[in-house]
């Protein structure tokens, strides 16, 4: 086992990961950036290593800064945590070259899950049901046009580079087949250097329903069952939920399978998650991501597993602690993101924290790296906290929810506690019936959000 890990990351996630590492009896380095010298992971871990100044690429995406901060320090593994350099298969790849360990999947497997038309390939082959669309990238407009005719609008022109919800456009007809097609080139070549773009049929009201597959490296995967996060602004989520109200014990048995013998059979290590569109009883594969998801506590509620510690566990070639028969579901788990933004528009707030307040009590947890007195930086993500509770059943978990939500106070800054308040009151949120369009409806009629 390692005697020391490094942190590539900040906030909340790098407190996770300092948590997991202290109840290994594992040393932790943090590294920050000069906006972050006070940050809560930087205080928490064993030691720290400032890596450069605020915007990212200068700091917390410099591989030779955080080589450096490992080789100084004697850290024997990076953890990447979400975001930053998490899918970076060159940094994956250069911590192996200098004698590290990477804490997550094989450079190989992040490079071919990296890029969505592999991935969707590679998943086909293996037995995973993918989004009918182009068989690969779509060359020219012409060809773009002869996809939509033949597997019928309305279509979404995806970037092949393309993550975060950017990079993605929808056709509803031919008419509008020029312009989607278009600027989803452009945006991909914007935000990620590269212009490729393919084509699926669009799902008009699926829900968002993703994996969690964990592996050992060594030809053994189990699943950790479905997480629905159909709440979503602008592809991004907001609210998430384990069990998926809409999932059976059979589906989740059988497409939970169909992703565990997949990973299994190309040794995948460590965490990841497959996602599905699923609509009218079928799933549809759409992406995979090759490394720690922001929801993953809504599974580890339900499993009651940690799943950093399993990460650190088998990067260091360990056996994972459970199979496929110990992870049994024990009641339900909702986890909602906090953002330091201003409603309606959702514009970030960054600022000073004049008083902070985390809810507490059976079945809550609160993953923040807030204080009373922190300075939220205005470089990096607006996400600044998450609330998770855990009840029996789904009815005590919402309950627990709104209580928790009711103790939790961030003065100082604008957030979207009250966006969740009034969800709560929402008979669709309470009875579970939600697509992936539902919020961004909900949002236009009831705060005027554009
Ligand atoms: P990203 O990597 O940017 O997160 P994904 O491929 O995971 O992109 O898609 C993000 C979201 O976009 C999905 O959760 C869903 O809301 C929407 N989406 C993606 N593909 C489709 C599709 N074929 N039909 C309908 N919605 C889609």
């Amino acid at each position: 086992m390692f005697d020391k890990i490094l942190i590539a990351n900040r906030g909340e996630i790098a407190l996770r990961v300092v948590r997991a590492a202290r109840e290994m009896g594992i040393g932790t380095v943090a590294v920050h950036s000069t906006a972050d010298s006070d940050a809560m992971h930087v205080r928490m871990a064993d030691e720290s290593v400032c890596i450069g100044p605020p915007p990212g690429p200068q700091s917390y995406l410099s591989i030779p800064a955080i080589i450096s901060a490992c080789e100084i320090t004697g850290a024997q593994a990076i953890h990447p945590g979400y975001g930053f350099l998490s899918e970076n298969a060159n940094f994956a790849q250069i911590i192996e070259d200098h004698g590290l360990t990477f804490i997550g999947p094989t450079a190989e497997h992040i490079r071919v899950m990296g890029d969505k038309i592999t991935a969707k390939d590679t998943m086909k082959d293996l037995g995973v049901p993918c989004v009918p669309g182009s068989a690969g990238g779509v060359p020219d407009l012409e060809t773009a046009r002869e996809i939509g005719e033949d597997i019928g609008y309305p279509v979404i022109i995806k970037a092949t580079a393309g993550g975060g919800g950017r990079g993605m456009k929808v056709a509803k007809t031919a008419d509008d087949m020029e312009h989607a097609f278009m600027t989803a080139r452009a945006e991909g070549k914007a935000a990620f250097g590269n212009d490729e773009v393919y084509i699926e049929k669009y799902l008009t009201t699926p829900r968002h329903i993703e994996i969690q597959v964990f592996g050992d490296g060594r030809g053994k995967a189990v699943h950790l069952g479905e997480r629905d996060c159909s709440l979503q602004r602008r592809h991004q989520k907001v609210f998430e939920e384990a069990p998926g109200p809409c999932i059976s014990a059979g589906e989740r048995a059988k497409i939970g399978q169909v992703c565990a013998n997949a990973v299994a059979k190309i040794n995948y290590i460590g965490a990841g998650t497959i996602e599905f569109l699923y609509e009218n009883g079928e799933f549809y594969f759409i992406e995979m991501n090759t490394r720690l998801q922001v929801e993953h506590p809504v599974t580890e509620g339900i499993f009651g597993v940690d799943l950093v510690r399993e990460q650190i566990l088998v990067a260091a070639g360990e056996p994972m602690s459970f199979e496929q028969d110990d992870l049994k579901i024990n009641g339900h788990a909702i986890e909602v993101r906090i953002n330091a933004e201003k409603l309606p528009s959702f514009t970030p707030c960054p600022g000073k924290i004049t008083h902070f307040h985390a809810p507490g009590g059976l079945g809550v947890r609160m993953d923040s790296a807030l204080y009373d007195g922190y300075s939220i930086p205005p470089y990096y993500d607006s996400l600044i906290g998450k609330l998770i509770v855990h009840g029996r059943d789904r009815n005590e978990a919402l309950a627990r929810l709104d209580r928790a939500l009711g103790e939790l106070i961030v003065d100082g800054v604008d957030t979207t506690i009250p966006l969740f308040s009034a969800l709560l009151q929402e008979p669709d949120v309470l009875n579970g019936t939600y697509n992936i369009h539902w919020l961004e409806h909900w949002l236009e009629t009831n705060l005027g959000t554009q």
